[in-house]
């Protein structure tokens, strides 16, 4: 009788990467002892695969955590200190994007920008709070304050300004020597209250119009970027306006903050959550 042919095993990321749905509307998405355990299966692959060491300071850190324990391996590391794996995440997708092979569909299924979401959504749940870093997401406010104080904002925050800056560090945790951004007097919306008039000579004249998305940091803090892409726009043809409703909603969305909406009456989301949110919605 003749053998039955067999199908060949299939290594699992030789088909497209996929991202599973951000559960948020599920309680168990913030069981902060499930999440541990998940990181802990998942740290574990990347203790063995090492790919991201030099990505940025989230895995050094995990690694640096390993090798420094007591066994060598994750079983001796702390849970407490994978709080420092998540600190230095700027949920930046790196790894997920451009690194991981074990992204699913791999059977080993790592996805770290996601856990380290869900991780801050769960101890977000839990009562955990960052004040500092909360009130530093809060864009349009802080950038709607230091509009009309934009000089004595920028003196204050200055990195020469010694004094207030080492208060700053310890009161708030920001480094002295970081270069903070500065605001403005008039913010690109301000300063591109209409489009440019495009150049009849431009290549796109009368074929082309776009919308420019400011967002926070360029409307308040870099707003001569704005003026500049304009510029280079109407030179080529192009019919730019600019545009800024409010902030894209990211900052909060990862500091966990619109993954569980926890100030939303009732526990539900709100009516209308972040831009952000929901183009992260469409993108994931
Ligand atoms: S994220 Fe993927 S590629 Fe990076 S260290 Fe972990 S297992 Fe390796
Ligand atoms: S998403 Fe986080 S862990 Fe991954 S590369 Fe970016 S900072 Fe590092």
């Amino acid at each position: 009788m003749a053998d039955t042919p067999k199908t060949p095993a299939r290594e699992g990321s030789l088909d497209a990467p996929f991202r599973h749905p951000i559960a948020w509307q599920d309680e168990a998405y913030y069981d902060l002892a499930a999440v541990e355990k998940e990181m802990e299966r998942q740290f574990d692959v990347c203790h063995t695969c090492r790919r991201c060491f030099n990505l940025c300071d989230s895995f050094p850190r995990l690694f640096d955590l390993i090798d420094e324990s007591k066994t060598g391996e994750l079983d001796s590391v702390d849970k407490a200190d994978y709080a420092k794996v998540d600190e230095a995440c700027t949920l930046c997708d790196m790894c997920f994007l451009t690194k991981c092979p074990y992204v699913p569909p791999h059977e080993f299924d790592i996805d770290i920008p996601h856990l380290i979401l869900r991780y801050r959504a769960a101890k977000r749940r839990a009562g955990e709070r960052d004040v500092v870093r909360d009130q530093l997401g809060q864009t349009d406010r802080n950038g709607r304050l230091a509009k009309p104080v934009a000089k004595i904002a920028n003196w204050a925050t200055a990195r020469k300004n010694t004094p207030l800056r080492k208060l700053l560090e310890a009161i708030a945790e920001i480094d002295a020597e970081v270069e903070l951004p500065k605001y403005h007097a008039k913010t690109a919306t301000d300063l591109l209250p209409t489009p440019i008039p495009p150049d009849p000579a431009g290549p796109a004249f009368g074929q082309r119009k776009v919308a420019l998305y400011a967002t926070c940091f360029v409307d308040y803090n870099t707003p001569d970027a704005a003026v500049a892409a304009a510029r280079v726009l109407a030179k080529q043809g192009v019919e730019a306006k600019l545009v800024y409703p409010e902030c894209c909603g990211m900052p909060s969305w990862r500091r966990a903050i619109s993954a569980m909406w926890p100030d939303a009456p009732n526990g539900s989301p709100p009516s209308s959550p972040p831009i952000s949110t929901r183009a992260m919605r469409l993108r994931l």
